[in-house]
């Protein structure tokens, strides 16, 4: 037998740009296509959203099984015809044989959805076949996710503090908190593996959600000491996840009330797609903080095609302009005109700007002139642990005022 896993392309602009009704044509197009290719002992099933599956029985060999695939990524790039439209939607299919995989049918499925990720990945409108570096992979990644589970109570886990930057004057207003995780045997694992895997497996909530209070009993223990001034600011990634989270709202709210802080010293970092989901719930838990004194910022900026036009509905307070516009903006004239557009535009709309991946004196000298408010990078300094972070910017700026009420 052999699962082929179908993803859509561009079903969602279809959606969006001629309607639901038109998306459930091309849906039912889509299906009567798939139906008309396979023979009557196979199973077409419509997975969810514009995902399908295939279950072919009965074959004599994997190249078979392969001949099929390869048919039905042809039939499927033939254009459909929806309310007098001709709409191309070519699918990437990720394909598993029994011969790969014989862990029952939730393996299958879950290998031939790997397989179908890395076709979209390879550029799309492609078949892939779920080989034995996909395997290792899947195990791989099935092993960190089990491993993280414990992590926090095993103390692997902890936050290091990247300075942000006033450009003005150059005083240290504000730090990201980022996650690190200290695996026992494999050592550091970076954010950008674990992050994905703990989406995946819903383990954001807990693991984000311990790098929120570690942040919040950071900034209380800096305050009270000294070390940093009260209108200094923490900002934490937030996953959508978490957004979505039941309760979300007054799980911030009583965390920042719960170590004493001022609303507004605990920033929340979303990243742009997570801002522009078309769920409408995830707007209106973004504005309930803001109601609550929460302070929104986009992440990531330039990377999730937000339409600049639509930004005055966004429920945000500040922008942080994507480190790949920095990165290629020196000598890059059209990039320095859009990225100056991005922070006159947000000035207009009282949106406080932030520069991410400053790495030389040229970026810091291009966003000033740009008149970007804030600025973080490796050049002010690289993520630090905490005690590293607290004698930078005791060197720097001195001790502050002590917050009488934490005494
Ligand atoms: P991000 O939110 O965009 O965080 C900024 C990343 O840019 C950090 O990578 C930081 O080390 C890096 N960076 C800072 N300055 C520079 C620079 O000048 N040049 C270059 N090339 N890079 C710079 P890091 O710490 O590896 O984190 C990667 C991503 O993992 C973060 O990207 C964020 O999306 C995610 N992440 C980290 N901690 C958390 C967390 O607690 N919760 C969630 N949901 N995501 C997190
Ligand atoms: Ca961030
Ligand atoms: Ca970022």
């Amino acid at each position: 037998i052999a699962v082929l896993f179908f993803d859509f392309d561009r079903f969602k602009a279809v959606n969006d740009s001629l309607g639901h009704d038109a998306g459930d044509e091309l849906l039912i197009s889509i299906s009567q296509r798939l139906v008309a290719n396979v023979r009557d002992v196979d199973t077409a099933a419509r997975f969810g959203g514009d995902e399908f599956v295939i279950l072919l029985e009965d074959l004599p060999d994997t190249d078979t099984a392969k001949l099929v695939a390869d048919k039905l990524l042809k039939a499927c790039a033939k254009s459909h015809d929806v309310r007098g439209h001709k709409l191309v939607s070519t699918a990437s299919i990720g394909l598993v044989t029994n011969e790969t995989s014989d862990g029952g049918p939730a393996e299958l499925l879950r290998f031939a959805d790997a397989a179908m990720y890395e076709a979209k990945r390879r550029g799309r409108n492609c078949v892939v076949e779920f080989d034995s570096e996909m395997f290792n992979e899947q195990l791989d990644k099935l092993a960190l996710e089990e491993d993280l589970q414990s992590a926090a109570a095993n103390g692997e886990l902890s936050v290091v503090y990247q300075s942000i930057l006033d450009l003005n004057n150059g005083n240290i207003v504000a730090a990201e908190a980022l996650l690190r995780w200290h695996h026992p045997t494999r050592g550091p694992i970076p954010p950008d593996m674990f992050i994905p895997i703990a989406e995946e497996s819903s383990q954001i909530v807990a693991v984000g959600g311990w790098a929120f209070e570690a942040a919040c009993r950071q900034l209380t223990d800096w305050r009270r000491r000294g070390v940093v001034s009260e209108d200094f600011a923490i900002s934490v990634n937030i996953s959508k996840t978490q957004v979505l989270m039941p309760g979300f709202v007054e799980y911030v709210t009583s965390q920042v009330d719960r170590y004493k802080l001022t609303r507004s010293s605990i920033k929340l970092e979303v990243t742009e797609t997570t801002v522009v989901d078309n769920r409408a719930d995830v707007g209106d838990v973004l504005q309930k903080l803001r109601d609550q004194g929460i302070r929104v910022m986009m992440d990531d900026f330039g990377t999730g095609h937000s339409s600049l036009s639509g930004l005055h509905l966004l429920p945000i307070d500040e922008l942080k302009i994507d480190r790949s516009f920095i990165r290629s903006a020196s000598g890059n004239t059209d990039l320095i005109a859009i990225t100056s557009s991005i922070v006159t535009l947000a000035d207009h709309l009282s949106l406080k700007t932030i520069g991410e991946g400053i790495e030389s004196p040229d970026h810091i000298a291009l966003l000033q002139s740009m008149g970007c408010n804030y600025g973080q990078g490796f050049l002010f300094s690289r993520p630090l642990p905490p005690e590293e972070f607290e004698a930078m910017v005791l060197e720097r700026q001195g001790p502050a005022k002590k917050t009488a009420e934490l005494n």
